[in-house]
């Protein structure tokens, strides 16, 4: 298997979660005999201070000719006078757009060993492996008219779907569900909004290419107490933008640790993996980074962008392994004894 792999791995803890993400991916390569290249990029706040834009063009050429882009923070406080499309975060803005993917990817996945650092009790998340699949590229965020009129005080966004756009984030969400526990919970507000009506006869009409994949449908304010309540009754759940940016948020407390997080981001000219935390630069540079959110995204890279569904596995094993034997970074040792962002990449390693 061939993969090339553009590496932005911008600002803060960035590079450091980065740096032992391409290890591991390095080792998979190594231990698959798979053919794995890296190319370097420039993002965000290091891209500012070396080349005045927060997206060089020759990053977005190295980007677009990848086949798959690693992304590991944007951000950096010392921009924070710049108006917002010169700022760090513009970099990533651009990127995402430039890439174009419509369906974001959060898996939501409980860890034995890491059970007391969620609020919820143990028999609650056991065994929980949600995946969320969030429509990116319509609904409130995007819909027209869009308006703040400061004379009126009137204020108006529009959460607008077409059918196509449903149609191909459902069957991205029934592709996924298909190779997982085959179920589908799609998230509406059908008994409202219109819109949610043709989300609703949308999927309904979808699934009945995936015969082998149950559906079913769930308000979202009835959803966001089950998520808590029943969450391992839940294998791929498909939403619009608003409602997955915040059910996979709340279903975020589920694995305990925004350090653990993966995501993906797929459908557009390029898949796009970033760990869903930030820059942090509260620890950028002490070693206090958990690399374990951009290892658990590289195994997304092997299972989206390469098909390579054994090796992702055998990341996210290695990744149960560590914290089963009882390493810890410091956002997840819960005030015990920790070790540092490259100790714990090497025990990832170690264990694949
Ligand atoms: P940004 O503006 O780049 O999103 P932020 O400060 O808003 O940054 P995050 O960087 O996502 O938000 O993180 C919030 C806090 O969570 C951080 O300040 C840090 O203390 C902690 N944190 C985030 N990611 C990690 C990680 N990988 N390992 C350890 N702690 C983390
Ligand atoms: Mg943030």
């Amino acid at each position: 298997m061939r993969l090339k792999i553009a590496v932005l791995a911008g600002d803060g803890i960035g590079p450091e979660v980065t740096r032992e993400a391409t290890n591991i991916l390095r080792a998979v390569a190594e231990l698959g005999g798979h053919d794995f290249t890296f190319v370097e990029g420039l993002i965000g706040g290091i891209a500012i201070t070396e080349t005045g834009s927060p997206l060089p063009k020759a990053t977005l050429d190295a980007a677009l000719d990848s086949d798959a882009v690693l992304l590991g923070a944007v951000g950096d406080n010392k921009f924070n006078s710049l108006t917002p499309d010169k700022r760090p975060e513009a970099g990533l803005l651009q990127i995402r757009q430039a890439l174009g993917g419509f369906a974001n990817l959060r898996p939501s996945t409980a860890y034995k060993a890491l059970s007391a650092s969620s609020p919820l009790r143990p028999e609650v998340t056991e065994n929980v492996d949600i995946l969320f699949v969030r429509e990116l590229l319509g609904g409130l965020y995007f819909g027209a008219p869009r308006s703040w009129n400061k004379e009126t005080n009137e204020a108006i966004n529009t959460m607008r779907y077409t059918r196509d756009e449903v149609v191909r984030v459902a069957r991205i969400a029934f592709e996924l569900a298909s190779k997982r526990r085959k179920k589908v919970t799609s998230v509406d507000k059908a008994n409202v909004l219109e819109v949610s009506q043709l989300w609703r006869a949308t999927v309904t009409e979808v699934a009945k290419d995936y015969p082998d994949v149950t559906l079913e449908h769930q308000l979202v304010d009835s959803m966001a107490m089950h998520i808590m309540n029943i969450p391992r009754n839940f294998d791929v759940v498909l939403t619009e933008n608003l409602f997955g940016d915040i059910l996979s948020d709340e279903a975020g407390v589920i694995t305990g640790s925004l350090g653990m997080l993966p995501s993906a981001t797929i459908g557009g000219a390029v898949n796009l993996f970033e760990p869903v935390h930030g820059s942090a630069p509260d620890i950028a540079g002490t070693g206090k980074a958990n690399p374990l959110g951009a290892i658990l995204t590289a195994a997304m890279i092997l299972r989206h962008s390469a098909n390579l569904e054994q090796d992702a596995r055998a990341v996210e094993q290695a990744v149960h392994k560590v914290l089963d034997e009882g390493y810890r970074t410091a956002d997840i040792a819960r005030g015990g004894e920790s070790i540092t962002t490259q100790e714990m990449g090497k025990r990832v390693h170690q264990a694949l």
